[in-house]
C-alpha cells in the first residue's frame, strides 16, 4: 500500500531479484565472470535483462541494435528471447570486452543472431542510416559512452520503426541526477538527457527505477 516507489533493502533486493530475474547457466556464468572484472560494475542488473526479455517477446520483436555491448549480457539476453530468424546489430569499440561476450553467445547458442561491429557506434549509425535501415528497427537498447547519449538517442529514433521501443541505461546515473551538488559533465548531460526525453513529443516514455535507472520510449 503505496503511493510511491517502494524503497528496496539489501534483503528485499535479494528477495525480488530470486523472484524476478530468470537466469540459465550461461547466463550465470557471465555474470560470475564478468562481476569479478574491474569494471563489473558496467553489467546491466539480472532483473533488467528479465524485463528486456520480457519486451522483446511481447513486442514480438525481430531486429535490435545495441549501442554498447561490454561483456554482452543484454545482448545474450535479448537474442535468448529473439525469434530464429531474429537479428542483434551490437556496436561496440572494445575488442577485450566483447571476446567474452563472444564467448557466451557461441555457448548459449545464440551467436548466429548477433552481428557485432566494432567501431565507434556514432559511426556504425550513421553507416546504417546511409545504407537505408531508417524506420526498421524493432528494439534498441542504449548503454555506451555518457557524453554521447543524446547523438545514439536521436540516430536511433531515426532508425526505431515507428511503435519501436528502446531503452536507455543509466538515466539515474546512482542518484547524482537529484543532488545539485552534482556538476560534472556525465551527470549533467543526464539531466538535460532526462528532462528532454519527459517533454520530447516524438516519444511515449517512462522511466523505471530498476538497476541505474532504466528509460523506455516509445517512437510515436
Ligand atoms: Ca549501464
Amino acid at each position: 500500500m503505496s503511493r510511491a516507489t517502494i524503497t528496496m533493502s539489501e534483503t528485499l533486493h535479494e528477495y525480488y531479484v530470486s523472484v524476478a530475474a530468470h537466469m540459465n547457466d550461461a547466463m550465470r556464468r557471465l555474470r560470475d565472470e564478468t562481476g569479478a572484472m574491474e569494471n563489473g560494475g558496467m553489467q546491466i542488473s539480472a532483473e533488467q535483462g528479465q524485463i528486456m526479455a520480457f519486451l522483446i517477446k511481447a513486442l514480438n520483436v525481430k531486429k535490435c541494435l545495441e549501442v554498447g555491448v561490454f561483456t554482452g549480457y543484454s545482448s545474450l539476453v535479448v537474442a535468448q528471447a529473439l525469434p530464429e530468424d531474429g537479428q542483434i546489430i551490437a556496436c561496440d569499440v572494445s575488442e577485450e570486452f566483447t571476446a567474452v561476450a563472444r564467448r557466451y553467445w557461441l555457448d548459449a547458442g545464440v551467436a548466429h543472431k548477433i552481428d557485432l561491429r566494432i567501431a565507434p557506434a556514432t559511426e556504425t549509425l550513421e553507416k546504417l542510416l546511409m545504407e537505408g535501415h531508417a524506420g526498421t528497427f524493432d528494439f534498441a537498447f542504449i548503454d555506451a559512452d555518457k557524453p554521447n547519449y543524446d547523438n545514439y538517442y536521436e540516430a536511433v529514433l531515426k532508425l526505431l520503426k515507428t511503435g519501436g521501443v528502446f531503452g536507455l541505461d543509466n538515466t539515474l546515473w546512482a542518484g547524482k541526477v537529484a543532488d545539485p551538488e552534482h556538476q560534472d559533465a556525465d551527470t549533467n548531460a543526464f539531466r538535460a538527457l532526462n528532462a528532454k526525453i519527459y517533454a520530447d513529443e516524438r516519444v511515449d516514455m517512462c522511466l523505471l527505477p530498476v538497476g541505474d535507472g532504466l528509460t523506455l520510449c516509445r517512437k510515436k
